[in-house]
C-alpha cells in the first residue's frame, strides 16, 4: 500500500499502481510546475460551520446553483481493500484495457491511510453540498468493506445520469514532491468522449477553487498548473458524466502530509470543493 505507481509488482500485495488509484502519480518527470503559493498554517485553519459559510472569504460563491444537481462523490480506495488482495487485484475492463478492480492507496509516514482521508473529506464535502441542495451519492458505503472495482465507481455516476462527479485521493508520490493536481480524462472512443469537454471545465473550477481556498500549491511534480490528463483510469475511461479525479497532496512528503492529516484543514478542502462545484454550475 506504499509503493506507487511504478514500483515494484508483488503478487499479493494489494499495491497502489495508479489503476484507478492514481495514488502514486509519482514519475519524477521533472515537469515541476511549482506555483509558489504559500502553504497554510495547518494549525491555525478555523473550522468552517457545517452550512458551509465563510464570512472571511465575502468573495466566496453562493453555493445557489448547486440546487438540484447531482452530484457522485468517490472516495478512492476502502479500508479492506488491503487485506482482501485476490478481490482488489481482479481484473476489469477499462474501455481500453484492463486493470485491478481496485487498488489498496497509500498512506501518511505516521500510518494515517489514504482510504480514511477520502472518506472523511468526501463526507465533509457531501454534508456542505447537500446544506445547497444538491443530491449527492458516495461511491462506498463505509470506509471498512472492499472496492467497489473501478469500473463500478464510474457506473453509478453514469446511472444517476449523475451532472458531475469527483474521485478524490491523495498521492503516494517520492518524499521530494508536493502540492496537489487535478486528473482530467482523455477521450476513450465508445465510452467517456462525450462528457469529456465538461470535463476540462470542471476540472479547472475545482483547481482554482482548491488553490485559492486551502492555499496548497500546483504540484511540483505532476502535470501543468495543477491540471494532468490521463487514459489509463477506469474511472475517468467509463464516466460517460463529467468528472475528474483530485490529488489532494502528497502524502508521502511531510510538509503536505501534517496538513492532509488535520481534521480542521480537511474541512477546508472540503469547503474549496464545495465552491468549485458552485463554480462549476453558475
Ligand atoms: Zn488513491
Amino acid at each position: 500500500m506504499r509503493i506507487h505507481r511504478g514500483g515494484p509488482a508483488v503478487a499479493g500485495l494489494a499495491l497502489c499502481l495508479g489503476v484507478l488509484a492514481a495514488c502514486g502519480g509519482s514519475s519524477g518527470d521533472g515537469s515541476a510546475k511549482g506555483d509558489g503559493a504559500a502553504p497554510p498554517t495547518v494549525g491555525g485553519t478555523t473550522p468552517q460551520s457545517a452550512a458551509g459559510e465563510d464570512p472571511a472569504e465575502p468573495e466566496a460563491v453562493d453555493g445557489s446553483s448547486l440546487r438540484g444537481k447531482v452530484i457522485v462523490l468517490d472516495p478512492g480506495h476502502n479500508g479492506g481493500n488491503a487485506s482482501h488482495p485476490s478481490e482488489i487485484n481482479k481484473q476489469v475492463q477499462i474501455g481500453n484495457g484492463s486493470k485491478a478492480c481496485d487498488t489498496s492507496g497509500t498512506s501518511t509516514n505516521a500510518g494515517y491511510d489514504e482510504h480514511a482521508f477520502t472518506w472523511d473529506v468526501s463526507n465533509r464535502l457531501a454534508r456542505l453540498l447537500r446544506a445547497k441542495g444538491a443530491k449527492v451519492t458516495l461511491t462506498r458505503k463505509n470506509d471498512t468493506s472492499v472496492g467497489p472495482c473501478i469500473t463500478e465507481r464510474a457506473a453509478i455516476g453514469n446511472r444517476l445520469g449523475a451532472d458531475a462527479a469527483l474521485s478524490i485521493h491523495a498521492d503516494g508520490a517520492s518524499a521530494s514532491g508536493h502540492g496537489f493536481h487535478i486528473i482530467e480524462p482523455i477521450a476513450v472512443k465508445g465510452h467517456n468522449a462525450k462528457a469529456v469537454p465538461a470535463s476540462l471545465k470542471l476540472g479547472k473550477a475545482l483547481r482554482d477553487a482548491y488553490h485559492s481556498g486551502t492555499g496548497v500549491p500546483y504540484s511540483n511534480y505532476l502535470g501543468e498548473n495543477a491540471l494532468d490528463r490521463r487514459s489509463d483510469l477506469g474511472g475517468l475511461n467509463l464516466s460517460t458524466v463529467p468528472k475528474v479525479f483530485i490529488e489532494c497532496g502528497n502524502m508521502r512528503n511531510a510538509g503536505d502530509a501534517a496538513k492532509l492529516s488535520s481534521a480542521p484543514f480537511r474541512q477546508r478542502i472540503a469547503d474549496s470543493l464545495a465552491k468549485g462545484f458552485a463554480s462549476y454550475f453558475s
